[in-house]
């Protein structure tokens, strides 16, 4: 099953893994959200996944 976290903005981050959906939410922040890339902790963003 895809993991995806959504981003506030509505940017939506997807993958098969847990690593995957983070990697992608970390790419997305620091192009769009670099100040939130070093606020948000690995841990945050595994609270973040919703498994579609
Ligand atoms: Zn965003």
């Amino acid at each position: 099953m895809a993991r995806i976290i959504r981003c506030e903005c509505g940017y939506v981050a997807r993958g098969d893994t847990d690593d995957e959906v983070i990697a992608a939410i970390r790419s997305h922040m620091g192009t769009d959200h670099p100040a939130l890339l070093t606020s948000v902790s690995r841990e945050d963003l595994l609270g973040w996944i919703q498994v579609e």
